[in-house]
């Protein structure tokens, strides 16, 4: 198979349009069995939920090219589970698991040419999403939903070497107690997106979000889930009901706990802890482990010891554990890796 003719390593996070994305609409009640198709253009009516009452939600997930060469992705299933839960809170149609988890393997294998080659840094990053397509006015769920999955080469995250955040305690919140903060809608981007321009115009990398109800937790930044590590070496992360749950943050504490024998908990971490902690990384799909460098809560810095030019000891160790497995070095536990081709 020709790869398409993309300069691998220079590409950043982007969309790239790819030959096949794959499609299944929802009406009276039922899916259609779904296609391939090369068309790109989304045709909906004015009035549709999704462009009314944003009844949207999406996941992502990667595709790579292992080191023996076969085409993998990690753990669709949590994906496919994941958009299930965001459905459901969302009055959305399920999409079933093995559908998905088909679909994930069709548009993968259609757009082989634009997996990028092992050792490129890049991935191919997936997007399954769906929303509701029929006219809603009066506030109600949509009668017809619309499922999509596209893909696109996206470049490797730390290009020209890995740089340690420098974040901010942000006075927004991203999520309330008992609202949508732990699916994956698109809503709670669209409220954020104010926080994360206002960060950036201070000369931010990220917000971190503490809890809406008392201000004294951490739960996440706008798109990645805390893993904090202690100075005796336990490796913490935030528990709340309003965080999203990251499938890298449950696999990073699975490797830790598991593989690399290290302790783990799952708790409530109060802000006032973290000027204690050794090392802090942000964890999602993008970038498996990003560390975090500097903390500041108006005007307060908390510099973490792992310090501002790599990453700390153990996050290195938890990164490459990870990016290993998913790269077929090391041995991934059971049904981690699902083989396209
Ligand atoms: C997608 C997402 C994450 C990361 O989840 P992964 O499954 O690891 O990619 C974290 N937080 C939020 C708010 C997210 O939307």
């Amino acid at each position: 198979m020709e790869k398409a003719n993309i300069d691998w390593s220079n590409i950043g996070f982007g969309y790239i349009r790819t030959d096949k994305r794959f499609v299944s609409n929802f009406k009276d009640g039922a899916w259609d069995e779904g296609c391939l198709t090369s068309d790109d253009q989304v045709v909906i009516s004015e009035c549709a939920g999704v462009l009314q009452y944003a009844q949207t939600c999406f996941e992502g997930l990667k595709a790579y090219t292992t080191e023996d060469g076969h085409i993998v992705c990690f753990r669709p299933d949590l994906n496919a589970d994941r958009m299930i839960d965001s459905c459901k809170r969302l009055e959305m149609p399920v999409f079933p698991k093995e559908r998905f988890i088909k679909a994930v393997e069709d548009v993968v294998a259609a757009n082989e040419a634009f997996v990028p080659p092992y050792g490129s840094g890049a991935t191919l990053y997936i997007r399954p999403y769906m929303f509701g397509s029929s006219p809603v006015i009066g506030v109600k769920p949509a009668a017809e939903y619309q499922f999509r999955m596209f893909c696109t080469p996206v470049g490797p995250y730390f290009k020209g070497g890995i740089k340690p955040l420098t974040i901010r305690v942000s006075d927004f919140d991203r999520a309330a107690p008992h609202g949508t903060g732990h699916i994956k809608a698109g809503l709670n981007y669209a409220m954020s997106l104010y926080a994360i321009q206002d960060a950036h115009e201070k000369g931010f990398d990220e917000n971190m979000y503490l809890d809406a109800a008392t201000r004294t937790k951490v739960e996440e930044t706008g798109g990645a889930n805390f893993l904090f590590v202690t100075k005796d070496g336990t490796v913490v992360t935030p528990k709340s009901d309003s965080i999203l749950p990251s499938i890298t943050r449950r696999s990073l504490m699975y490797v830790a706990k598991e593989i690399l024998g290290l302790k783990t908990e799952e708790r409530p971490v109060y802000f006032d802890e973290v000027k204690d902690m050794a090392e802090c990384g942000l964890c999602g799909t993008a970038a498996v482990i990003s560390p975090v460098g500097k903390i500041v809560d108006h005007g307060n810095e908390i510099c973490l010891p792992a310090g501002m030019t790599d990453m700390g000891p153990v996050t290195k160790k938890l990164y490459d554990t990870l990016t290993g497995i998913q790269m077929g070095r090391l041995e991934a536990p059971e049904g981690w890796i699902k083989v396209i081709k």
